[in-house]
């Protein structure tokens, strides 16, 4: 078995480091762990964000857990040499068009929640996001208007990126309580209406799953109201992104989510993918010990039971993780003072305790 680990910029190292001495403590046999630069870091060290080295390891795993990129000394760079773009190319140059975004409310932390405490503790929803396409894939440029300068990017969807994805969320679905929301835009944009059609089609093979379908608007206000309707989420890339991010406020902080991008290679032991936060590299906070790893830690989970097959293993950490969330030893995020190694201390010691 072989994992790739990819850090990355400011957060991503921090977090990623806890996630690794939890994999060091499971003392899994027969696995190799490697390590590559990728984002800011790689761009400065090897001049470019995504080097050919580092994809090639990727490719040679069985699964990656990535951390964070994003640079602020590299947001003047030409747009191909910005650390954002080694996250795009591994998921277009890997394949990964389907990305899991689970988003659960823990007891005990309804306090913490930008919702009321009634509303947060119905939260368990996955979103099921299309990884390869859309308005992040499709052509842009700038160009002179009467207005100045004039950015534009290209939104699209074909029927068979939808129809891949949708049986993605369906099969998510039929696993969990059987209900699945298809979010578009379709009453304005060609991209969405294509992508409901191509969702109706494909309900035809799932029909034991409920599908109903909601306007990206509309979606960010129940959301808010009230998440807990919620049970898969099938959406494009835009949309997928927002929305996620705002479950994990209704959760309690973007620190807690973890995800995981996946396509059709399958290896001995599973699906490859690769995992990481849902968080990006925050430099707001890099290097001050404050960055919750649970959302790093979760993603080793995934891919120990998406890529590699480990059930057991997963759902340890995933336990030890509640604990420690339910327990005193919180982040600045969750209005606690534990730092970054601490919380990864307190992991340990859970993991340990469950053994
Ligand atoms: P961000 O997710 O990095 O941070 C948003 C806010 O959440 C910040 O206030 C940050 O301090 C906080 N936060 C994030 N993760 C946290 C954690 N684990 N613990 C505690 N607090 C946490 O988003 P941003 O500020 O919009 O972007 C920063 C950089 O990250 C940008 O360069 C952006 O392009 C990049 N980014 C990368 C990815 C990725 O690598 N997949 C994803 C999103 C953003």
């Amino acid at each position: 078995m072989k994992i790739a680990i990819l850090p990355g910029d400011g957060i991503g190292p921090e977090v990623t480091e806890q996630a690794r001495r939890v994999l060091d403590a499971l003392d899994l046999p027969k696995l190799t762990i490697w390590e590559g630069d990728v984002g800011g870091i790689a761009y400065k060290r090897h001049g470019h964000p995504l080097p050919q080295e580092t994809l090639e390891m990727a490719r040679a795993s069985d699964a990656v857990l990535f951390g964070a990129v994003g640079d602020p000394e590299c947001d003047e760079l030409p747009r191909e040499h910005r650390p954002e773009q080694a996250i795009l190319g591994l998921r277009s140059e890997l394949g990964l068009f389907a990305n899991l975004r689970p988003a659960a409310g823990y007891p005990g932390l309804e306090g913490m929640s930008s919702l009321r405490p009634e509303i947060a503790r119905g939260i368990d929803l996955l979103v099921v996001r299309e990884l390869n396409g859309d308005v992040y894939f499709g052509d842009k440029g700038e160009r002179g208007s009467d207005g100045g300068r004039e950015g534009w990017d290209a939104m699209s969807y074909n029927e068979a990126e939808v129809r891949r994805i949708a049986h993605t969320g369906f099969q998510a679905a039929q696993k969990r309580r059987g209900r699945l929301t298809s979010v578009d835009k379709a009453n304005v944009l060609e991209t969405s209406r294509i992508w409901r059609e191509t969702v109706i089609e494909v309900a035809k093979e799932y029909p034991e799953v409920e599908l109903d379908h909601m306007y990206v608007d509309n979606a960010a206000m129940q959301m808010v109201r009230s998440p807990g309707q919620f049970d898969v989420i099938l959406t494009g890339n835009l949309f997928g992104d927002i929305l996620s991010d705002q479950a994990s406020a209704c959760v309690g902080s973007i620190g807690l989510l973890a995800s995981a991008s996946m396509g059709e290679r399958q290896t001995k032991f599973g699906t490859f993918g690769l995992y990481e936060p849902i968080h990006g590299s925050a430099p707001d906070i890099a290097g001050q010990g404050k960055a919750n790893p649970v959302a790093a830690i979760l993603s080793l989970a995934m891919l120990l039971r998406h890529s590699l097959g480990c059930e057991t293993e997963a759902g340890r950490i995933e336990r030890a993780v509640a604990k420690v969330v339910a327990s005193e030893v919180r982040g600045a995020d969750l209005g606690g003072t534990a730092s970054t190694s601490e919380i990864g201390d307190a992991v340990l010691r859970q993991l340990t305790a469950l053994s």
